[in-house]
């Protein structure tokens, strides 16, 4: 496809985000997909005002640029493998929860780290989070394979939830009256409540409320910033529920909103999981201002306890909404809707521990010396691992990625021999 300049000036801007070595497409829509009916969906709200730009490889993150008239949403396939793992936590045959998660989150970390030019730390992380992996053939999630999964539910909200939350970052502010009126003190007071659940030091909560008080800052708490947050969840959910109905349809499956509403709970705890290791990052990245950014790291969960119950609140309307007519189910929507939170919930605090000791031991590994090259246990387990293809590959598009952000360090040039030495 041959793109118009101001395409290629938007190539090439966000090729400068995701690094030389990630591809970068403009979609076409001339195949009738799950995608292009979700897109279909979309702009039966907004109208053709947004581009899709498909992104392979990169750091796990999406985003949406935009200027007055168009939205340049970013769909970047790292994101989708990283979210699938995440997921996969939440899954009846998931084993060894917590370790997995340790792991998940120091190659997010890593990742990001990459993105935000700290090779040293980056590598030490990565090596981390291999050696914490006791089986070598289980590393991770290649995204073609996600579009083999059954045409479900859970499939409609892994691939599509985030993509819609970002062009709902346009496209939510301009659909107006549709949407409920949040008003900054209706959302400090949901602030107080989400801190409520956080088990968290009285000075840090007092700091925390002093953040939410500060009118200034862009920062995640801020009632404009959480307010546009919210509204592009609504956006997505309200998208996704008669577009997953559309595509079932078409494929001859059933439709179960209660499947659907749990799956959308889960992927608010999925972004929570990336959302929180970037913000970590940010953290540890910043010159300015280390404090302040710290801050901002710990008021990220609370932002996102804000954003999962205006999501259940908006799911409660819809669950009305499809069931009073036919039935006396409406009583019950609240209830099932609570039973579903409680039963991520507990998931999701675990998660989130395992995050915060891969966020610890990220720590004391950037307060020791970065290791010269691949260190000597590394060496030894490579040499006695049977099965390496798995580890070869995401060892592969670790350094790939280091090398388009121009990170070279001597234990990622060493890795590349060792990956060569297999091919
Ligand atoms: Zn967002």
């Amino acid at each position: 496809m041959t793109l118009n300049p101001a395409q290629l000036k938007m190539q090439r801007l966000i090729r400068m985000e995701v690094g030389d070595h990630a591809s970068v497409d403009l979609l076409t829509r001339e195949r009738k997909t799950p995608m292009t009916v979700v897109l279909d969906h979309a702009e039966r709200g907004v109208g053709p005002c947004f581009d899709i730009w498909w992104v392979d490889g990169g750091p796990p993150s999406l985003a949406c640029l935009h200027d007055e008239r168009r939205a340049h949403v970013v769909f970047n396939t790292r994101y989708l493998e990283v979210s699938a793992q995440a997921r996969s936590l939440y899954g009846e045959k998931a084993l060894d929860v917590d370790a997995q998660a340790y792991r998940q989150a120091l190659r997010r970390i890593a990742e990001q780290l990459l993105a935000v030019r700290h090779p040293e730390l980056a590598t030490s992380v990565y090596l981390e989070s291999i050696r914490a992996q006791r089986v070598w053939s289980t590393v991770g999630t290649d995204w073609h394979l996600l579009e083999y999964e059954p045409l479900q539910e859970p499939y409609m909200a892994l691939w599509f939830f985030g993509l819609l939350h970002e062009i709902g970052h346009f496209a939510a502010p301009r659909l107006g009256g549709t949407l409920v009126a949040l008003d900054a003190d209706k959302i400090r007071r949901s602030i107080d409540l989400s801190l409520n659940r956080h088990p968290w030091p009285a000075d840090i909560k007092a700091q925390i409320q002093a953040l939410r008080d500060d009118a200034h800052a862009g920062h995640v708490l801020h009632p404009d910033v959480l307010r546009e947050e919210m509204y592009a969840d609504i956006f997505a959910c309200s998208t996704l529920l008669p577009a997953t109905m559309d595509v079932l349809q078409q494929a001859d499956q059933p439709f179960d909103f209660w499947r659907l509403a749990y799956e959308l709970l889960i992927m608010g705890q999925v972004r929570h999981a990336t959302d929180v290791c970037a913000a970590f990052v940010r953290a540890i990245a910043s010159e300015d201002d280390p404090q302040q950014a710290a801050l901002l790291a710990l008021a990220q969960p609370i932002a996102t306890t804000v954003r999962n119950m205006f999501c259940q609140f908006y799911l409660q309307q819809a669950g009305c909404a499809i069931y009073e007519p036919a039935s006396g189910v409406a009583e019950h929507v609240s209830d099932l809707l609570e039973r579903i939170v409680n039963q991520v919930q507990p998931l999701a605090d675990r998660i989130d521990n395992a995050t915060g000791k891969a966020m610890r031991r990220c720590l004391a590994l950037a307060a020791s010396p970065p290791p010269a090259a691949v260190p000597d246990w590394f060496a030894r387990e490579w040499q006695t691992a049977v099965v390496k293809v798995p580890l070869v590959e995401a060892m592969r598009s670790f350094c790939r990625m280091a090398g388009s952000f121009g990170c070279a360090t001597d234990a990622i040039h060493q890795m590349e021999v060792l990956i060569d030495s297999q091919t």
